[in-house]
C-alpha cells in the first residue's frame, strides 16, 4: 500500500490486521456485530476492513460525506457497536446520541495522534489501539454463503437507504469473476492499482481493494478525487490498472497537458458506476493509449455483473458480457416476463454467486428486489446477438415526454460528441404540455464562451435527434454536483 510518503508491506499490513482485530474483541466485538468505518481511502481503512472480516465482524460503510443525520440513522438502522472514524469528521458527530451508546469511537488520524484532555475515554486513537498488549484472537469460522462481511448503504438518494448484506462468498466470487474476466495474462498489470475510487463504495472496495489483496497487488491509496494530485500520482507510481469512473476520464481526457504527467503507462481501466460516453472512452484512449473496459454493477450485486473482456472483442457504448457463473436476462417493464425478441428493451435482472443475501432488516423491500433468485436492477436495457448488453437508462431516471420514452443518456452520449461540450447531463423538468421534457446542463471546455451556444447545440440535436428527444432547455454550469464515488447528482439537478 502507498499513501503519501508511507509504503506499507503486507508484512507490516497483516500484523496491523491481527492487533486490530484483537482491539476490536477487546471492545466485545464478536462474529455478527457490526463495525462502522466512516474514513476516506486510507490504510487504516483496509486494516479496519480486514481487521473485521477476520473476526467475522460486519464492516458497516459509512460515506465519509455523510452529514450527522446520515451517520445517526446509519449507525442506528445498521445497530453497529464500534465506530471508526477519521479525527476531522468525528468532532460534528461527538454528541450525536448513537455516537454515545457505542462501545467505542476508534479514531483515525493522518498525522501523529494527540488526544484532547477532554475526550472520553470510549474515544480511543488509532495508535493506542494497534499497540495494546493485547491476545491475538484467531480468526473466526465463517460460513461464507450465510455470513455477512459487509453491509453496503444504497438508495439513500431516492428513499431510506437499504443495507445491502454482502457475504463473505458473494465478495470473494466477484473478485475472483474479476479477475478471470481482465485476464489472468495481465495479472502482472495489476502489481499497482491507482486507488482513487473510494473504498466506500462497492466500486472500490472490489475492483480496488480486494482484487489487490486477492492478487498480491500495490493499491496506491488516494484519499479523494484530485485531478492535480491524481496526474503526480501517475507520474510517481506509473501504475498500469486504473478502476475508475467516467467523471476521471473526462477530467484526464480534458485536461491541457496530461501527457506530462506520463499517463501513457496506464495500460488497463475499468470504468463503472455510470455510463461512459462513448467519445469519452475514445478520447481518453486516445490520449493515454490505455485500454478501457466498460462494465457494470450494483451495490446488491457486490457490485459487478457485467463487463467488457481482454479476451474477448470490446463494444463500445456496452457494458460487455455477462461474468461468468452469473446468468442475465431482459425482462419486461410491466409484466416481469421474459423479453420475446432479441434486442428489445426491458428491465436487467442477474442471478449469480454476487448477489446479496437480501437488505438487512427489509424483508418486504428484499422480496420485492430479488424474485425467484433473480435480482431486479432497476436499469433499463437490452442484449444483442452476440450477447452484449447496453445499458439503456436507469428507470427511475426515464423521461416521458408528450407519451414517449425518453432516455436521457441517448441525449447526453449526442452532446458529448459535440467538440465545445465537456460534460453533459440530461434530466426531465415537468412541462404543462408535455407532461415532462428533457433540460440538459452543460459544462463547456475551458475557456469557453456560453453564448450562442445555445441555439447550436439545439442544432446539433435537432440533426441528431427525433424532435421529441430534443432537450427543451439548456443551462450552463462551471461544474455538476457529484457524489463521493462521482456520479452525476441528477436528483439535485432535477430539484434545482
Ligand atoms: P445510491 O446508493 O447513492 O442510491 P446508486 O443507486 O447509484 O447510488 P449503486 O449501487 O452505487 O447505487 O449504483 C448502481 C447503479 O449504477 C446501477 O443500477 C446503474 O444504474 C448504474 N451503473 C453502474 N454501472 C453503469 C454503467 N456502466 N452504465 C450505466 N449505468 C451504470
Amino acid at each position: 500500500m502507498y499513501f503519501y510518503d508511507r509504503t506499507i508491506s503486507y508484512r507490516a499490513f497483516l500484523a496491523a490486521v491481527e492487533r486490530m482485530s484483537a482491539f476490536f474483541a477487546e471492545q466485545g466485538i464478536a462474529k455478527g456485530d457490526r463495525v462502522g468505518i466512516m474514513l476516506p481511502n486510507c490504510p487504516h481503512y483496509v486494516i479496519a476492513f480486514y481487521a473485521c472480516a477476520r473476526i467475522g465482524a460486519v464492516v458497516v460503510q459509512v460515506n465519509p460525506m455523510y452529514t450527522p443525520r446520515e451517520v445517526e440513522y446509519t449507525l442506528n438502522d445498521s445497530g453497529a457497536k464500534v465506530l471508526v472514524v477519521l479525527d476531522r469528521l468525528y468532532t460534528p458527530l461527538a454528541n450525536l446520541a448513537s455516537l454515545q451508546a457505542l462501545n467505542s469511537v476508534l479514531l483515525a488520524s493522518f498525522g501523529p495522534t494527540a488526544p484532547d484532555a477532554d475526550t472520553p475515554e470510549s474515544v480511543v486513537p488509532w495508535d493506542d489501539a494497534l499497540t495494546r498488549d493485547l491476545e491475538i484472537p484467531e480468526p473466526a469460522i465463517i460460513d461464507p454463503s450465510e455470513d455477512v462481511a459487509v453491509l453496503q448503504y444504497t438508495g439513500g438518494t431516492t428513499g431510506r437507504s437499504k443495507g445491502a448484506m454482502l457475504t463473505h462468498e458473494n465478495l470473494v466470487a466477484n473478485t475472483y469473476q474479476l479477475l478471470h474476466v481482465i485476464g489472468s495474462d495481465v495479472r502482472g498489470g495489476l502489481d499497482k492499482i491507482l486507488t482513487a475510487i473510494p473504498l466506500f463504495h462497492v466500486y472500490g472496495m472490489t475492483v480496488a481493494m480486494n482484487m489487490a489483496v486477492f492478487t498480491g497487488a500495490s493499491m496506491i491509496l488516494l484519499p479523494r478525487f484530485d485531478l492535480q494530485e491524481l496526474l503526480q500520482t501517475i507520474k510517481q507510481h506509473r501504475p498500469r490498472f486504473f478502476p475508475g469512473v467516467p467523471t476521471m476520464y473526462v477530467a484526464i481526457a480534458n485536461h491541457p497537458d496530461a501527457e506530462q504527467y506520463d499517463v501513457d503507462c496506464i495500460e488497463i481501466c475499468n470504468s463503472g458506476s455510470a455510463p461512459l460516453p462513448v467519445e469519452v472512452m475514445h478520447k481518453f484512449e486516445k490520449r493515454t493509449g490505455a485500454n478501457v473496459l466498460e462494465g457494470y454493477g450494483l451495490s446488491e450485486a457486490s457490485p459487478v455483473t457485467h463487463s467488457n473482456r481482454l479476451t474477448h472483442a470490446k463494444v463500445p457504448g456496452s457494458i460487455g458480457l455477462v461474468f461468468p457463473g452469473t446468468e442475465s436476462k431482459i425482462v419486461d417493464l410491466g409484466t416481469g416476463d421474459d423479453v420475446q425478441t432479441l434486442g428489445e428493451i426491458g428491465e436487467l435482472v442477474v442471478k449469480g454467486p454476487q448477489v446479496m443475501k437480501g437488505y438487512w432488516n427489509m424483508e418486504q423491500e428484499t422480496a420485492h428486489t430479488i424474485r425467484n433468485g433473480w435480482l431486479y436492477t432497476g436499469d433499463i436495457a437490452r442484449m444483442d446477438e452476440n450477447g452484449y448488453f447496453y445499458i439503456v437508462d436507469r428507470k427511475k431516471d426515464m423521461i416521458l415526454s408528450g407519451g414517449f420514452n425518453v432516455y436521457p443518456r441517448d441525449i447526453e452520449e449526442v452532446l458529448y460528441q459535440h467538440p465545445a461540450v465537456q460534460e453533459a447531463v440530461v434530466v426531465g423538468v415537468p412541462d404543462e404540455y408535455r407532461g415532462e421534457s428533457a433540460k440538459a446542463f452543460v459544462v463547456l471546455r475551458e475557456g469557453l464562451d456560453p453564448s450562442g451556444l445555445e441555439q447550436e447545440l439545439d442544432d446539433w440535436c435537432r440533426e441528431r435527434l427525433a424532435a421529441y428527444k430534443v432537450p427543451r432547455i439548456y443551462e450552463f454550469r462551471a461544474e455538476l454536483p457529484k457524489t463521493a464515488v462521482g456520479k452525476i447528482l441528477r436528483r439535485a439537478l432535477r430539484d434545482a
